[in-house]
């Protein structure tokens, strides 16, 4: 349709983009005027649920029992406060780290919403089962950190998703979220297929606290934010960077995280 009004016997370039501007606008009224879709399986939704009905059916909530320190679901309950193997094996530099619900294709498609295609609306939905998941974790926390992109992808993506999650956070648990206290002074490859030890490289002394920001740190009980935790190199580098700062204690709470496939008791 966009040739057909540009092509138009009598009409120039100018009206072809005037056609192709009024289009864009008819479109974008349209979007308004439909149902949303649901972020993963792209059927209209009924309600403002997030997800419909067939997809929430299928998220996979992570709920106790799980290791104290890392938030990873235990397939029976060992009893309270009890920590997994690798937790023991290879203690992080936060204190407890908790998830909504397991990274799998559902939550995979929330998750690359909101960061990639602007589904910002996804934000305080997601928001919300973060803020259950973590409320241990809230109800004493001073400040909320969201881990910060480098500025050039900042710029390129126009807005951090950690960001949106903490802002929808703050907005229920009037924990105070700030942006700027934490800092990604390098700009890291993509650690897609890194192993973990090439990923905790590939993060070291990529982040710090700007001297003007330690008094938002210093004596502060943070909890860290972020969309999904993988090997969790990331958020154990803001850890560090946070410490170093004075925090006086860093609890992390994600959206998705990798659950590796339950093992069979030893
Ligand atoms: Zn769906």
């Amino acid at each position: 349709m966009n040739e057909l009004l540009s092509a138009r016997p009598g009409q120039g370039p100018r009206a072809g983009r005037f056609g192709r501007g009024l289009l864009a606008a008819l479109r974008l009224a349209l979007d308004f005027a439909l149902p949303p879709l649901c972020p993963s399986c792209r059927e209209p939704l009924n309600e403002r649920m997030g997800l419909c009905a067939s997809c929430w059916s299928k998220l996979s909530l992570i709920e106790p029992p799980y290791c104290a320190r890392l938030g990873i679901p235990f397939v029976y309950d060992p009893g309270p406060g009890l920590l997994s193997m690798e937790a023991i094996a290879n203690p992080p530099a936060y204190d407890r780290a908790r998830a909504a619900v397991r990274y799998d294709d559902i939550s995979r498609k929330l998750v690359q919403g909101l960061k990639y295609s602007d589904r910002l609306d996804l934000a305080p939905m997601m928001g919300r089962w973060m803020a259950r998941a973590g409320r241990e974790l809230l109800a004493d926390a001073d400040v909320l950190v969201p881990v910060p992109l480098h500025w050039r992808r900042q710029w390129t993506r126009r807005f951090n998703q950690s960001a949106a999650l903490a802002d929808a956070i703050s907005a229920l648990c009037r924990v105070p979220a700030t942006q700027s206290a934490l800092q990604r002074v390098r700009a890291t490859p993509q650690q897609v297929g890194m192993s973990k030890t090439e990923r905790a490289a590939n993060m070291q002394g990529a982040f710090r606290v700007p001297a003007e920001h330690r008094t938002d740190i210093s004596g502060r009980r943070v909890v860290l934010i972020d969309d999904v935790l993988t090997s969790g190199a990331t958020v154990d580098a803001c850890a560090r960077a946070l410490l170093r700062a004075g925090a006086a204690h860093i609890d992390v709470l994600v959206f998705a995280r990798v659950v590796a496939p339950a093992r069979a008791p030893i």
